[in-house]
C-alpha cells in the first residue's frame, strides 16, 4: 500500500483547519483539489483530513459573491464528490476515538472466516460435490445430480431448497404457503417453490438427503481454526466490556477463540451450562460473559425437527473428539426429548426464517437491540446480501434511529461502501455519508490496525 502523497499533505497544510478563513480561499483550494484528484493514481490513498476540509467548505462553491466571478459547475462539484466516494482507500486511517462507555458491535460475515480455510458459500457446494464424487456414495451422487439439474450453485441455495421442501411437507395448507411466496418478492424463494411444486419426488429426496448434507457441511467446518480477525476481536473484548459480536457464520472459529482465551459465552440456547466442569463454575461466574450472537445457527447446536428443541453442545469438546476420531458427531443423533432425529441448526438467509425457528426469536431480538445501541458497528466480511433481508433491515433501521451511529466496513470489495452510502442516502433523510468508514483490506490485516488504534485511543482518553 502506498503512503499518502506529499501533494495531499501540501494541500492540507496550506488550507488546513476545519473551515477556510473565508470564501476567498475557496477558489484556490477548489482548483488544487480538482487538479490533484484528476491526476491521482487510483491506488493512492486519500487522507481523510482532505475529505473533511472538502466537506466543511464545499458550501462556498454556492456562494453568490464568488470572487473573480469564478463559477463552480454542479458537474465539477459532483465530480469531486464522486472522486471521494469511489476512492478505494479513503478512510484508511480512520481517526476513531472511544472510551469505556463506547458501545462496539462486530458484525461478522463469511469474509471473516475465509482465512480459516472455510470455503465461502459459493465455493462450498462444488467442494462438497467434489468429495461426494470421490467417495462414490449413491445418495451424494444423487444430490450432485439434483443440484446440477436445478442449477444450484451455492450451499445457501441448496439449504433454501431443502428448508422449503421441509416446510412444504409440514404445512399441508399449501394454499396459504403459495400466497405467502407470491406476496413475497424474494426471488430465490419463488424460484424454489416453483421448482418443488412441479416435482413432488424431489421433496422426499431432499428430506432423505438433509442429514447427509448437514454431516458434510459440519465436517468442512468443525476443524477450522480461528484466524487473526477472531484473535484480535478477543483481545479487544477482553479489555472492553461494552462489546458484542454478531455473526452469520455457522463455524465455531469465533467461539473457539473466546473459549480458548478463558472467557465464557453468554448463553442463548441452553437453559443450563451443564457441560461446564463444576470446579470451573465459580471462577467462570465471576467474569462477564462475552455476548456472541450466532444469527444463522452453529455447527454445535442441535435442532430437532420433530419437537423443534434446540440444544447446544460444548464446542471445544466436539472439536477435540472429532479430531481424535473418538466420537461420532453427537449433534446429529437422537433427540433426548422426543426421540426424533436431530441435526445441526443452520439457517439459510430466508426472510421467513422466523416462522421456521421460533426458538431463535429471542436471539434475533437481542441482535437487533445490540445493533441499535452500538456507537460503532464494525462490519467484517459481511456483504449485505439481498437474501439476507432481516439483517439488512435491522442495520438500516439502526442507522436511521441512532443518528450518532457510525459504521466501519472492513471488506475487500471497494464498491460495497459506495453501494451502502447510496442505499442509506435514499432511505434516510439527510444521511451523512461520512458515518460509513471504509477499510478496503482483507480482514486479518485491517483488524489488527483498527482495533489497536481503537484501544490506543481509549488508553489516551483514560489518562
Ligand atoms: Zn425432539
Amino acid at each position: 500500500m502506498k503512503d499518502i502523497s506529499k501533494a495531499q499533505e501540501d494541500i492540507i497544510r496550506s488550507f488546513g483547519g476545519n473551515k477556510l478563513k473565508d470564501h476567498n480561499y475557496f477558489p484556490a483550494f477548489f482548483n488544487e483539489l480538482f487538479v490533484f484528484l484528476s491526476n491521482k493514481p487510483k491506488d493512492e490513498p486519500i487522507d481523510p483530513e482532505l475529505f473533511d476540509i472538502w466537506e466543511n467548505n464545499k458550501e462556498y462553491s454556492g456562494s453568490a459573491e464568488s470572487p473573480r466571478g469564478i463559477r463552480y459547475s454542479p458537474e465539477a462539484i459532483n465530480q469531486i464528490d464522486n472522486y471521494f466516494k469511489r476512492s478505494d482507500y479513503l478512510d484508511i486511517n480512520p481517526k476513531i476515538k472511544i472510551d469505556g462507555r463506547t458501545n462496539i458491535v462486530f458484525l461478522l460475515g463469511a469474509g471473516a472466516s475465509a482465512p480459516s480455510n472455510i470455503p465461502t458459500v459459493n465455493l462450498l457446494l462444488p467442494e462438497l460435490l467434489k468429495r461426494a464424487k470421490k467417495i462414490g456414495r449413491e445418495d451424494l451422487d444423487r444430490l450432485a445430480k439434483f443440484c446440477e439439474e436445478r442449477e444450484l450453485k451455492n450451499i445457501e441455495d441448496l439449504l433454501t431448497a431443502a428448508y422449503i421442501s421441509n416446510f412444504a411437507v409440514k404445512n399441508r395448507n399449501v394454499n396459504s404457503l403459495l400466497k405467502y411466496f407470491l406476496m413475497n418478492d424474494d426471488k430465490i424463494q419463488q424460484k424454489f417453490f416453483r421448482s418443488l411444486e412441479s416435482d413432488a419426488s424431489s421433496i422426499s429426496f431432499l428430506q432423505d438427503t438433509l442429514q447427509t448434507l448437514f454431516g458434510l457441511l459440519a465436517s468442512t467446518m468443525i476443524s477450522a481454526k480461528p484466524n487473526q480477525t477472531h484473535e484480535e476481536i478477543v483481545k479487544f473484548a477482553k479489555t472492553h466490556q461494552k462489546c458484542s459480536i454478531i455473526t452469520t457464520n455457522y463455524d465455531g472459529c469465533m467461539d473457539e477463540a473466546i473459549l480458548r482465551a478463558g472467557m465464557r459465552l453468554k448463553n442463548y440456547i441452553n437453559e443450563d451450562n451443564y457441560f461446564i466442569n463444576v470446579d470451573d463454575l465459580d471462577k467462570l461466574k465471576e467474569q462477564q460473559p462475552v455476548n456472541l450472537i450466532k444469527m444463522h445457527g452453529s455447527i454445535n447446536w442441535a435442532y430437532c425437527d420433530s419437537c423443534q428443541g434446540v440444544k447446544e453442545f460444548d464446542l471445544l469438546f466436539l472439536k477435540e473428539s472429532y479430531e481424535e476420531n473418538k466420537l461420532s458427531y453427537p449433534v446429529m443423533g437422537l433427540c433426548k426429548i422426543c426421540g426424533g432425529l436431530s441435526r445441526p441448526l443452520l439457517v439459510p438467509p430466508l426472510s421467513f426464517k422466523i416462522l421456521m425457528f421460533p426458538k431463535l426469536i429471542d436471539l434475533w431480538n437481542s441482535a437487533k437491540e445490540e445493533i441499535e445501541k452500538a456507537d460503532y458497528l464494525i462490519v467484517i466480511g459481511y456483504s449485505f446480501a439481498e437474501a439476507d433481508t432481516y439483517i439488512t433491515k435491522i442495520v438500516a433501521r439502526s442507522m436511521s434511529v441512532n443518528k450518532n451511529q457510525r459504521m466501519i466496513v472492513v471488506n475487500t470489495d471497494p464498491n460495497l461502501v459506495a453501494i451502502l452510502k447510496d442505499r442509506f442516502e435514499a432511505q434516510i433523510n439527510g444521511f451523512d455519508s461520512k458515518r460509513i468508514i471504509r477499510l478496503c483490506e482483507s480482514s486479518d490485516t485491517a483488524m489488527v490496525k483498527l482495533l489497536r488504534n481503537m484501544s490506543a485511543s481509549k488508553e489516551s482518553t483514560e489518562k
